[in-house]
């Protein structure tokens, strides 16, 4: 398996269109006709990670932190640069999957719940995603090849079913001008025929080709139809809420400590408030508080500043700072994701600690 089959096969999963729009996802060092020797999965790429895939006979590196973001002018022996260069200099590729596998629903805010025993999880802020509508009026003999035509490049499709439509009958009338070359009626006179409304739904890329299938298989010099473009909720999103055994604020932060496996949390709001219903958004979520308040008792995320903390407490809403690293929490989840989707590869979650922050 080679670099492209590999994106290929993720991103039919984690889809790279689900990530922000600022963000810089996929492959960011590398060549897509490299076999792939195997996977390792890590939260950041450092020098010690890079050395790590090299010791392990690994080529690949899937990283939750883009290394290359923004404001890299240089890649020489300093900096960020020195990490792009070594691993260059070992032939070793680097995938990105940041904010596409934090939408994703089994994403790293969905891994963090399930670390910590979270139930029933599901998104928290669901994104919105486009669905075309196209309604088409065939004539009655010409109904199931048109349906054939459009079901073959993926017309109709909703969810597990395909060649999903629904036809209507009714009597479309017209009248061709004198330079018009009408399949059926004649120039100048009001002509009637017995017609079928089609109705069905399409992803937006395939716009294009459901107008070339219209006039290519429909009979009518002008053919008659309409394409409606609307929201539909998505698949994916920001976020994960679930429940827990009801307990106190203080119990829930001390099992936090013990699940996460980390030396300390900071928490906002009333230690003796009890919890049972709880909201996580991986790294640094506070921007999502106006979103989030009074979803859930308690909301976990990383890298809150004193003054979004003060925020929170004016809203009432209790939050609990688990620390940007806790997403370290993906390393096993992708691993666990890639493993089954590729069972004869390698797959190894980082042990190289890249958490910057020592607590003393
Ligand atoms: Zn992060």
């Amino acid at each position: 398996m080679n670099i492209r089959e590999l994106e290929q096969l993720i991103h039919n999963v984690i889809p790279k269109h689900t990530a922000e729009s600022w963000d810089n996802v996929g492959l960011l060092i590398g060549d897509t006709s490299t076999e792939v020797t195997g996977i390792l999965t890590t939260l950041d790429c450092t020098v010690e990670v890079i050395d790590e895939a090299i010791e392990q006979g690994i080529n690949t590196i899937i990283c939750h932190h883009p290394l290359i973001f923004s404001g890299i002018k240089q890649i020489n022996a300093g900096g960020y640069g020195n990490v792009i260069r070594h691993a260059i200099k070992h032939d070793i590729q680097l995938i990105a999957m940041h904010t596409n596998l934090d939408n994703y629903k089994y994403g790293v805010s969905y891994m963090i719940g399930k670390q910590i025993g979270l139930k029933a999880q599901t998104i928290l802020l669901r994104a919105s995603s486009k669905l075309c509508k196209l309604q088409l009026f065939v004539p009655n003999d010409y109904t199931s090849q048109v349906k054939d035509a459009l079901s073959q490049i993926g017309v109709g499709q909703i969810g597990e079913y395909s060649h999903c439509f629904y036809t209507s009958e009714g009597t479309g009338e017209f009248m061709p001008s004198s330079s018009a070359n009408p399949f059926v009626g004649k120039n100048g006179e009001v002509h009637y025929e017995k017609e079928m409304k089609v109705e069905c739904v399409f992803e937006p890329h395939l716009k294009q080709q459901v107008e070339n299938v219209i006039t290519n298989v429909h009979p009518y010099e002008t053919p008659a139809y309409d394409i409606f473009e609307y929201d539909v909720p998505a698949e994916y999103g920001t976020g994960t809420i679930g429940i827990v055994d009801r307990m106190t604020v203080r119990t829930f932060a001390q099992r936090l400590k013990e699940t996460l496996n980390i030396p300390s949390v900071k928490v906002i709001g009333d230690l003796n408030a009890e919890v049972s219903s709880v909201s996580i958004i991986g790294g640094a979520g506070v921007s999502y508080m106006d979103q989030i308040v009074e979803r859930a008792d308690v909301f976990l995320t990383g890298d809150i500043k004193y003054h979004e903390a003060h925020d929170l407490l004016m809203k009432g809403q209790i939050a609990i700072d688990i620390g940007h690293y806790s997403e370290y929490v993906m390393k096993d989840g992708l691993k666990a994701i890639i493993q089954n989707m590729l069972p004869e590869i390698k797959v190894i979650a980082s042990s190289t600690n890249t958490n910057p922050f020592k607590e003393v």
